[in-house]
């Protein structure tokens, strides 16, 4: 959920594709207007924000590549496994308490990344598996975690039948057309099976006191900015019905934190590479600034 805006193939492909959005809200297919926030724009109907920008395959390809997770949004994302599978088993007991039968389902992940989810739910339900755009993440997804990984865009992907599950964990946000991920899901998933997503909410007061400077507004990896209102409507209109919503806390390792503040955000990378090395900094530290929501929706029958 860090990222470093930084020069170079962030800015190519924001420049590129800044005025190719689509022409509706993907939430209710109402016109877009300016946004308070700059650089974006705000559904006139239902409040959604979006940056409305449109990225092919090969822009989402080179966004996503071994920089995003080394460095550019992650310090170093398979270094914070302890951290990342603190918090999948976490938002597990929940979606265990919520979900009776889930040890039978058949789970799918959207977003898979290294495969850290896979790996800690795998031995717990009836089959994992998950897909990534992102080749480097998949394979040591398979390589390292022996996990059923997928490189690919799961627009485009024949999902197995009998998905009983699926998850999106901090994924929509990231989605050229989130609406058509959603659609597809609503098809892939049997009557009665469910859907998890993580995102920012943009409505929650950490983003409304922080505006434009709250840390996750950074297009073109963040293009859309959901509420718990405007993702439910999302849900609601493509066949599911929202069972829960709450904003759960993030376990960040501290030498993340301290990569984030010192290297990312003021400059200053000297002072960041002196004391990255201090074994305090092994620690990880539980944050919740309550503007991280969970909602687990559940397909409708009919
Ligand atoms: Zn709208």
């Amino acid at each position: 959920m860090i990222t470093l805006d930084r020069p170079g193939v962030e800015t190519t492909i924001r420049e590129a594709a800044l005025d190719a959005g689509s022409d509706g809200c993907l939430v209710c297919s109402s016109a877009y207007g300016p946004s308070k926030l700059p650089g974006l724009k705000c559904c006139t109907e239902c409040g959604f924000i979006t940056a409305d920008m449109a990225l092919s395959d090969d822009e989402l390809s080179a966004l996503y590549g071994e920089d995003y997770f080394h460095g550019n949004e992650y310090r170093n994302y398979v270094s914070e496994e302890v951290s990342l599978k603190d918090n999948f088993r976490r938002r597990l007991r929940t979606l265990h308490e919520l979900i009776p039968d889930l040890r039978e389902r058949r789970v799918f992940e959207i977003g898979c990344a290294y495969g850290f989810f896979l790996d800690e739910v795998k031995g717990d339900v009836a089959a994992a598996s998950g897909i990534d755009i992102s080749a480097d993440a998949t394979r040591y997804a398979r390589d390292v975690k022996h996990v059923d990984a997928i490189t690919g865009n799961y627009s485009d992907y024949v999902t197995p039948p009998g998905i009983g599950f699926v998850a999106m964990w901090d994924t929509i946000e990231h989605l050229p057309r989130p609406d058509l991920f959603i659609e597809k899901a609503a098809q892939d998933i049997d009557k009665g099976g469910y859907i998890a997503v993580t995102t920012g909410d943009i409505a929650s007061l950490n983003a409304r006191m922080r505006g434009k400077h709250w840390r996750m507004i950074h297009p073109p990896t963040h293009l859309h900015y959901f509420s718990v209102d405007t993702l439910s409507k999302l849900l609601d209109r493509h066949g599911f019905d929202v069972v829960h919503v709450s904003h759960p806390g993030n376990a960040r390792d501290l030498r993340s934190i301290l990569h984030f503040v010192l290297d990312l955000r003021l400059g200053w990378g000297g002072l960041y590479r002196r004391i990255a090395g201090w074994r305090i900094f092994n620690m990880s530290l539980s944050m919740n600034l309550f503007d991280i929501m969970f909602i687990v929706a559940r397909r409708r029958d009919t």
